[in-house]
């Protein structure tokens, strides 16, 4: 399997609390501060501890298809 830079794949290590994730499929972008009202995600929920049956609000798209992306990137 190929594997892609900054794709998530399950490795929490690389994602920090505040860490934002990007979905790969229709870049909607999950930032822990704001949690996710989709799933009634509370705020200051980092991506690591979204539960299990959490996918892409947008597209529909399962968790191992989100990115980091750099605060920087977005505004
Ligand atoms: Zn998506």
């Amino acid at each position: 399997m190929k594997t892609f830079e900054g794709s998530y794949l399950g490795d929490d290590e690389k994602i920090s609390d505040d860490t934002c994730m990007e979905c790969k499929i229709c870049h909607y972008v999950y930032k822990p501060e704001e949690g996710d009202d989709y799933w009634q995600i509370e705020k200051n929920t980092p991506f690591t501890k979204l539960p299990d049956h959490w996918h892409c609000p947008n597209c529909d798209g399962f968790m191992d298809q989100f990115m980091t992306i750099d605060r920087s990137d977005i505004s």
